[in-house]
């Protein structure tokens, strides 16, 4: 291949070797063993093939009008074949006598059924060989579509390289594992792959390919959880005494749901094994994990040690402080607050009371990971909202004891099983599945922007009983400016509409200092204001319970968990609540399917699903922060689902019977995740 292209080909997908361009999966594949007629296709049909003649191709138009168009004919019709570039050579070489196979993508141009830039292959006996399977569709770009570096070039540098390795590609499964799962060899694999010699074939080829990558993964992490167990010793929490009971039985607000109970049971017995937990609790918004922390923490405290939970951001962080000294305001227990603002002199007396052990709970930010802070005896460490704290700060943390503390990590933003077992496989997980009771679910409409008014009085109607409601906009920094005068006109809109009528409206957004937005905040959370219109930044964390309505404008440009994380503000008290989302009416199919999701369903879980099978797993929020790469090649964690189960039982049938990878018949498994997984990162410091 030329320079120009090779570097193309590693700027535009990072290819820079013959394993990378071999694992450059096809995207797609188009059947070519059937040959339509032209009086059979529609612009509806993808790809497809027909055999024709073709006329001498004309060129019209000068610069960018350019182009040059022929007609294929093959008796049941005519069909237009158009090219905008690259004719000139091709021009010369159609003879109208010939017959050819068209290849291409029907679609309709000034009412006339064409194929824009369709391939052509003579139809003689190569041609005929080709009709034989599937062919392969790559992704390119934009500049590799620009530089000629099309789908069919790679199939032909996919094909030079087989020429040129003669079946050299070495297996990277042993061969007993092989027969074992039935699966075909790699060589085979990677073959069909690219040149699929039957759909079953292809079948089996992704099959194992997906398989193998899953299993590595898992292989990969589960060691790591296998061998975590086996060499660390956790702190014991052998007993459930006084502050733990006390609070059970005279300082709860409510009684705890099932799911709670269940959760703070596994908990126990985890903290109780003499290994240390490293736990991953996952609850819907709202589900209430700060009971489950606090209660957690108590058990710590119990058996002698402190305990410590840390939020993202400090609004956060203080609302931890004020919930949790509120419900142990009754009871002997010790409570700090550390974050960025907390002045020096304080700063001095926490270190102080946190050293010689009188301070038992510490709330804070990121401020707690400073190396100053030392703990008499940390048992205990609940990491809030998890994915904002990068992987090397949770390491730091770990650093803070010779025996590592127990470690939960809480999560609001559930995250699909898939996802979980791929990203977090090491930690163990519980679920709570169950809101508390009494709590009426969000009710959820559609509404287009043209009918903004009825969404007005609706607000209305509710504020006059009491309610208050939010107005969100969308703020993106790409078109930061544009959203900025959208959030100031519609603030103009609804002041407009509700100042005569005696109501008042607060306004919060980024550029606001942090004491005007503080407030404003606060005006609203003490029903000063009846309307906050916001941008984003309420998306985490506040709390207010009046509160019954989320107005979403321009909703179709939000993802779904951000949407799902905003409705996620109301239905916090006793009314019915209701979320609003305004679109305009021109919605991608993409939208839409994000907004039917939200008024179909109120659960996190399966709003996560969804957006795992609409956005894959790259773009979901919170991976790539979370310092685990998750980067498939070829298997997808929203399809895959159950190869992602064999494969979890083939590596755990594994490392049960050998956790290090040390007997001769694994020796191709422990190079292979050496090869795969070179991190810098020592995993066995990270919760
Ligand atoms: P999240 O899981 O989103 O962090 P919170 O812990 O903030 O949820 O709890 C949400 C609300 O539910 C809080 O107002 C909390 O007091 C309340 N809550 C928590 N547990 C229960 C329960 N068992 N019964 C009733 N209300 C509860
Ligand atoms: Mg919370």
């Amino acid at each position: 291949m030329g320079e120009k292209r090779a570097s193309l080909l590693a700027q535009e997908l990072g290819i820079e070797s013959y394993e990378d361009m071999l694992y450059h999966i096809p995207h797609k594949y188009v059947d070519r063993t059937r040959l339509y007629t032209i009086g059979e296709i529609s612009p509806q049909l993808p790809y497809i093939q027909i055999k024709a003649k073709i006329t001498t191709p004309t060129v019209t138009g000068v610069g960018k009008q350019a182009r040059a168009t022929a007609i294929a004919h093959d008796g049941t019709g005519e069909l237009e074949l158009v090219w905008f570039k690259g004719y000139k050579y091709l021009t010369s070489q159609i003879s109208p006598d010939k017959e050819y196979i068209i290849f291409g993508k029907p679609t309709v141009f000034n009412q006339k059924m064409n194929i824009v830039h369709p391939e052509i292959d003579p139809y003689d006996a190569n041609a005929r060989d080709r009709l034989i399977g599937f062919q392969a569709i790559y992704p390119t770009t934009e500049k590799m579509k620009k530089a000629y570096l099309t789908s069919r070039l790679i199939s032909k540098i996919e094909a030079n390289i087989f020429n040129s390795l003669h079946g050299r590609i070495q297996e990277t499964l042993p061969a007993w594992f092989i027969k074992r799962y039935n699966l075909i060899y790699l060589h085979d694999a990677l073959y069909n792959i690219h040149f699929p010699q039957s759909p079953d074939l292809l079948r089996q080829a992704q099959y194992r390919l997906k398989f193998e990558e899953l299993f590595y993964i898992q292989l990969n992490i589960l060691k790591l959880k296998f061998n975590r167990k086996a060499a660390f010793q956790g702190h014991v929490f052998s007993t459930v005494g006084n502050y733990f009971n006390d609070f059970y039985y005279h300082h709860l607000p409510f009684p705890l749901t099932d799911a709670q109970k269940r959760v703070i049971r596994e908990i126990r017995s985890d903290c109780g094994s003499g290994k240390q937990m490293n736990r991953l609790l996952q609850g819907d918004v709202g589900s209430g994990k700060t009971l489950v922390a606090l209660m957690c923490m108590l058990l710590a405290l119990d058996n002698g040690y402190q305990a410590c939970i840390m939020a993202p951001t400090e609004i956060l962080a203080t609302q931890h402080f004020q919930t949790i000294s509120d419900l142990l305001k009754n009871t002997p227990v010790s409570v700090g607050l550390l974050t960025g603002s907390t002045r020096k002199k304080e700063r001095e007396i926490l270190h102080e009371a946190l050293t010689d052990g009188r301070l038992q709970i510490l709330v804070g930010t990121h401020a707690l990971l400073e190396d100053v802070v030392h703990f008499r005896n940390i048992g205990l460490v609940i990491i809030d909202e998890q994915h904002r704290f990068g992987v090397a700060q949770r390491a730091k943390l770990w650093q803070k004891n010779t025996i590592p503390p127990h470690v939960l990590v809480m999560t609001a933003t559930p995250i699909p099983r898939t996802l979980a077992m791929t990203l977090y496989g090491d930690l163990d997980i519980s679920v709570i599945d169950q809101l508390p009771p009494g709590r009426k679910p969000i009710t959820t409409h559609h509404v287009y922007e043209s009918r903004r008014l009825q969404v007005y009085k609706f607000i209305r109607q509710e504020i006059e009983k009491g309610r208050q409601a939010y107005i969100v906009y969308p703020l993106i920094s790409e078109s930061e400016k544009m959203d900025y005068r959208n959030l100031e006109e519609g603030y103009e809109n609804v002041s407009a509409y509700f100042a005569p009528l005696g109501y008042s409206v607060s306004i919060v957004h980024g550029k606001l200092k942090p004491a005007e937005k503080e407030e404003q905040m606060r005006r609203f959370a003490a029903g000063e204001t009846q309307i906050l219109v916001a941008t984003t930044v309420i998306e985490v964390g506040v709390n207010v319970p009046n509160a019954s309505i989320m107005v979403i404008e321009s909703a179709e440009r939000f993802g779904l968990s951000q949407l799902h994380q905003l409705r996620g503000r109301v239905g916090r008290g006793a009314e019915q609540s209701y979320c609003i989302l305004m679109t305009s009416y021109k919605l991608s199919n993409e939208s839409r399917k994000r907004v039917e999701t939200m008024t179909s369903t109120n659960d996190g879980f399966e709003i996560a699903e969804v957006d795992l099978k609409l956005r894959g797993p790259g773009d979901i929020e919170g991976t790539q922060q979370s310092g685990l790469t998750c980067n498939l090649r070829v298997a997808n964690l929203g399809k895959d689902g159950l190869i992602l189960n064999e494969a979890i039982q083939a590596a755990t049938a594994i490392l049960e019977a050998d956790p290090l990878l040390e007997k001769e018949e694994n020796r191709t498994f422990a190079s292979q995740v050496k090869r795969l997984f070179k991190t810098r990162i020592n995993w066995r410091y990270i919760s």
